[in-house]
């Protein structure tokens, strides 16, 4: 039984199909989740024609005379309307995919009930369609129930003017002036996004920089390419109170100062989908926050309880998220498993430009924590790099000092996501600075980048 039909529950479900297991998933919304329906499949392709618009930009520079980018108009409507289009039509090709592998899907909600007191689990399923509730008896249960937008009591959404991150489809047009609270990684997506598409963008950050979380030195370039494009960022700001004034909304600032705009979008983190579960009931051990604790084979304290995903707290993303759910259905149906490993997981966030990293961070690197050398090469000299007209981004390479064991990257340019594959290829298989070195690369491109780097380092040529 998998409660939950994410990127956690519905790969497990493949692979407990493919092992001949009888499988059911009990999704309270569609195939896909809340992955696929509200949160990275519709941002990302909101993100896609926001994109559309960056590629207009500057074009004069390159003998290209356009009539700029306020000539551009977005089509608001249609935009969402492509986006609400995609992620259902992702649900459905999953949908397909669970019942083509043989697997039971159910509408509606489950949760733990009672302690059969043997070797199966008593789950309760409220199906959507009004049926009774009935409970199903399952050897194995994996809890994958994800995550919802975290909702402040001074900063309820309303869904017209102060929205979650789930509500902006809904929009008839685009914002006039957006107020986005929270500069974490959501933040930072739809702040740059909006941008792109000409909306005025206030980012009210609680810390000295946006995506504090992130590698301080590509957190404040794009920073820097935010504010270049009139991006107003609001650093050490705490959004109290936002309330809705007539046809605006208002932002209360925790030193007193007031920003009006015409919607609030809160991006202030996720708070695990565990409340109504029946986990502590059952025994299940919950850790502080709401999160199902499990170990790095998914399993919780209870003998043939799981779960993996969002609501684990593990790491908040898709990748994870099927990864920590593949490797519990292979540890309960008796496969050959390798615990989790975190440290090679490359995780992007998909600003304009992308920002993406793998392996030790700087701040493992200057606590010392993990002993490395490293080399920071910008983009700007990079031949391909002056022909797209680049001027942001940088190639960051961290080694163990005496192997030269390519052990972290970060990378900050367009599609990051993609450059960063080879460094994530090097650090999960413990590759040299050498051997990236001696890998002959495309010339131009700006994964040439990614060698030089090595380069420099096996020269031991740095600071
Ligand atoms: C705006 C945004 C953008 C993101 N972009 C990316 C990205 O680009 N890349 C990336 O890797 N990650 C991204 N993420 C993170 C990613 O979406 C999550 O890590 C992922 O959804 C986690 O998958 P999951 O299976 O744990 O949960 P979910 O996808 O949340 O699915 C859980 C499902 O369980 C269902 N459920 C809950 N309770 C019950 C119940 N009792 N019974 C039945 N069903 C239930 C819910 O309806 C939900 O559909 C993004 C997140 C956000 C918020």
């Amino acid at each position: 039984m998998i409660i939950g039909g994410g990127p956690a529950g519905y790969e497990a479900a493949l692979v407990a199909a493919q092992l001949d297991a009888d499988v059911t998933v009990v999704e309270a919304d569609g195939a896909g989740g809340a992955c696929v329906l509200h949160d990275c499949v519709p941002s990302k392709t909101f993100i896609a024609s926001s994109d559309v618009v960056t590629g207009y930009r500057d074009t004069d520079e390159f003998g290209i005379h356009s009539d700029g980018l306020e000539a551009i108009t977005v089509d608001a409507p249609a935009v969402y309307s492509r986006v609400k289009r995609l992620a259902l039509a992702q649900s459905g090709d999953i949908h397909a995919k669970l019942i083509k592998a043989g697997v039971t899907l159910i509408r509606g909600t489950a949760r733990l009930g009672e302690d059969t007191l043997g070797h199966t689990h008593r789950v309760r399923v409220r199906p959507e369609d009004g049926d009774a509730e009935y409970a199903v008896d399952a050897s194995t249960v994996l809890i994958a129930t994800g995550a919802t937008p975290r909702r402040l009591p001074t900063a309820l959404p309303d869904g017209e003017r102060i929205l979650t991150w789930r509500q902006v489809y809904d929009l008839p047009k685009l914002p006039e002036h957006l107020i986005v609270i929270g500069s974490g990684v959501t933040g930072a997506e739809f702040a740059s996004s909006y941008l792109a598409m000409g909306v005025p963008v206030t980012l009210v950050s609680s810390r000295d920089r946006v995506m504090p979380h992130e590698d301080a030195d590509a957190a404040m370039a794009i920073e820097r390419v935010f504010r270049a494009r009139g991006m107003t960022i609001l650093n050490n700001s705490r959004a109290d109170v936002v309330k809705r004034v007539g046809d605006s909304v208002e932002v209360t600032l925790s030193d007193g100062r007031v920003v009006t705009g015409s919607h609030a979008l809160m991006a202030v983190g996720s708070i695990p989908n565990t409340a109504d579960l029946g986990l502590t009931e059952y025994g299940v051990n919950v850790a502080p926050g709401g999160y199902v604790a499990v170990d790095r084979v998914s399993r919780t304290n209870v003998p043939g309880i799981y779960a993996a995903g969002d609501c684990t707290g593990v790491l908040p993303l898709a990748s994870v998220a099927a990864m920590q759910g593949r490797i519990a259905m292979w540890h309960a149906l008796g496969e050959a498993v390798a615990p989790l490993r975190l440290r090679t997981v490359a995780a992007n966030v998909f600003t304009d430009p992308e920002l993406a990293t793998v392996g030790v961070s700087q701040a493992d690197v200057d606590s010392g924590k993990t002993p490395a050398r490293q080399v920071m090469l910008p983009l700007a000299g990079n031949a391909r790099a002056k022909m797209a007209g680049l001027d942001d981004g940088f190639i960051k390479l961290f080694c163990r000092p005496a192997s030269g064991i390519v052990v972290g990257g970060v990378v900050v340019s367009p599609r990051a996501s993609e450059l960063i594959m080879p460094l994530t290829m090097a650090v999960e298989n413990h590759m040299t600075v050498d051997q990236l070195a001696h890998t002959i690369t495309i010339y131009p491109s700006l994964s040439g980048s990614i060698a030089e780097a090595a380069r420099q380092l096996m020269l031991h040529d740095v600071e």
